[in-house]
């Protein structure tokens, strides 16, 4: 049963102290739910696959743990199971994205604001990609957050903040979730590895790393792409291959034609990324790396950059993060 569950649903984080690059935020929630001064209104704002609905299942679940340890559920406890098999109509989700119309909020949320808790003692709505509820939808839920029943609490998700408006947005208690940093990525897919007992090479965790661009998510669905191929060892060059990416080898080929003005050597390999589907987006931001990475190891051996000296050292190699400041 586990093992069809994708990764990221398996690694989801189910406590504050789990919760990967988010620190400031985790502590925080878990010191006002210890404390009991939680507001009912909170707001999370972040780009996609930093833990925002992750958290707000924890904070569901610390406000209703039966045990809680200074603000952290204890998973175990009737409400935690209840929450976690989604086993109770006290915590719901409910995404902006398919249900964003007045009469989704009429006949699906309202009903469930105006009832009391039935089974767990705080009622926790989890509203995402509320940016995309209609003005009029607003309006119907403005209401229901200036005067909250007893015991419920809202989490608003969004990545689009600017599309909130301001009387919304002054009732909400508001949580900026940042990307999360490479290294606390690679961290976690290299604990996912050894709880699989799966290898991947150092290159290829970093490179993953650095395809997610923040989103922890985006991260684990890629490495459950990865290990379902069987490969294994994973090395960097398979994540390429296997991700479709342009190979490194070929990006420092085409840095040499752009440095040495070959044309035709340049656009040949243009050409075969191309004939080959690769992303140029991709393309673009591995070339930049390269750069990058040569210019630091210009800066490193001479002091300054003009002209000829930032030309890449030969050899340099795109999957070797050693000496080279990534960033
Ligand atoms: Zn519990």
């Amino acid at each position: 049963m586990t093992e069809q569950l994708a990764i990221y649903r398996r690694y989801r984080a189910t406590t504050f102290g789990e919760l990967r690059g988010q620190d400031p935020i985790a502590k925080t929630l878990r010191r006002a739910v210890a404390d009991g001064r939680l507001g009912h209104g909170l707001l999370f704002v972040g780009p996609r696959g930093t833990g925002k609905t992750s958290t707000a299942r924890i904070v569901a679940k610390a406000l209703n743990c039966l045990a809680p340890a200074e603000g952290e559920p204890c998973g175990t406890c009737r409400s935690c199971i209840a929450i976690t098999e989604g086993a109770t109509f006290d915590v719901v989700e409910s995404n902006a994205a398919t249900s964003n119309r007045i009469d989704d909020v009429r006949e699906d949320l309202i009903p469930l604001i105006t009832n009391p808790p039935t089974d767990l003692k705080r009622k926790v709505l989890i509203l995402d990609e509320v940016h995309r509820f209609t003005n009029d939808a607003w309006d119907a839920l403005l209401k229901w957050l200036e005067e909250p029943p007893p015991g419920i609490v809202f989490i608003f998700c969004t990545t689009d903040p600017s599309k909130i408006r301001p009387a919304v947005l002054s009732r909400l208690q508001r949580f900026d979730f940042r990307p999360i940093a490479r290294a606390e990525i690679a961290a976690k897919l290299q604990a996912i590895l050894e709880t699989e007992k799966r290898v991947a090479e150092p290159a290829a965790i970093e490179l993953l790393a650095r395809l997610a661009d923040g989103g922890m998510r985006d991260a684990e669905s890629m490495l459950d792409q990865l290990l379902s191929s069987g490969v294994d060892p994973l090395k960097a060059a398979d994540v390429e291959e296997l991700l479709g990416l342009p190979g490194a080898d070929r990006i420092e080929r085409l840095a040499c034609a752009i440095l040495d003005a070959d044309a035709p050597a340049g656009l040949a390999i243009l050409a075969e990324f191309e004939a080959r589907g690769r992303d140029p987006r991709i393309i673009a931001d591995r070339l930049t790396d390269l750069v990058r990475r040569g210019l630091h190891a210009a800066l490193a051996g001479g002091g300054t950059v003009p002209g000829d000296a930032a030309k890449l050292p030969a050899g340099l190699d795109l999957s070797d993060g050693g000496g080279a400041t990534i960033g």
